[in-house]
């Protein structure tokens, strides 16, 4: 089996995505986020090309119309989508990607990359740790909270379309797993 090249992260919204992701690309060196574009507005921290490029609504429709997207869904009632210039260059530059997307989302890039698409679906314990993890973020309105948690179903229900699944119950033994997943099926280097 070839080694591959794009990493995609799944889970309901609270469930690791970017505290996972963010130990794996400290130990891996050539490993980079893939920044999506989005019409939500930033959280508190966050910066435009780091965490997403925030786009107005009108910014993100021309690019849909000029097929600048992999792909792109409307999710909490704002547009997500995976621009191809930021797999086009990482291909170029020789990175391996890291893309924290929805399940659809997921789907996506896996069928556009067949070869090169490694999908890991991570899974909380249960929903009520989900539901105080997501609370104890304190990033979203309560709104916002019941709407991620309504999501989290159909979320679940794609976790066998995934290639490996991670239980994220002891944050610790979750990256331990994933970090060693990630060093068997893909390109990653550690560099000294
Ligand atoms: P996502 O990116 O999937 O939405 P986050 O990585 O932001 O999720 O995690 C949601 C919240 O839960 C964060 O505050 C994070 O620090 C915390 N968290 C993640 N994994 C664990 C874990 N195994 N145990 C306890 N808290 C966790
Ligand atoms: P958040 O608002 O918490 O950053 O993200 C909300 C949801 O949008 C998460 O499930 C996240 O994985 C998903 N998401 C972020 N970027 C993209 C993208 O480019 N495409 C798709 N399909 N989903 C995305």
């Amino acid at each position: 089996m070839n080694k591959k090249r794009l990493l995609v992260l799944s889970s309901p919204s609270g469930g690791g995505k970017s505290t996972i992701a963010k130990e794996l690309m400290n130990t891996y060196s050539n490993l980079r986020f893939s920044v999506s574009a989005t019409t939500r507005k930033p959280r508190a921290g966050e910066q435009n090309g780091v965490q997403y490029y925030f786009l107005g609504k009108e910014e993100f429709e021309t690019k849909i119309n000029k097929n600048q997207f992999v792909e792109y869904e409307e999710i909490f009632g704002n547009y997500y989508g995976t621009l191809k210039s930021e797999i086009d260059k990482a291909f170029f530059d020789s990175e391996c990607l890291i893309f924290d997307v929805d399940v659809k989302g997921a789907m996506s890039v896996k069928q556009n990359y067949p070869e090169d698409a490694l999908l890991l679906f991570i899974i909380p314990p249960d929903i009520d740790t989900l539901e105080k993890r997501l609370r104890s973020r304190s990033t979203e309105t309560e709104e916002q909270i019941r709407l991620r948690l309504s999501r989290a179903e159909l979320e679940l229900a794609y976790q066998d379309k995934f290639d490996h699944i991670i239980v994220n119950d002891e944050l610790d033994k979750a990256i331990k797993e994933t970090v060693e997943f990630i060093g068997e099926k893909m390109e990653v280097r550690i560099d000294e």
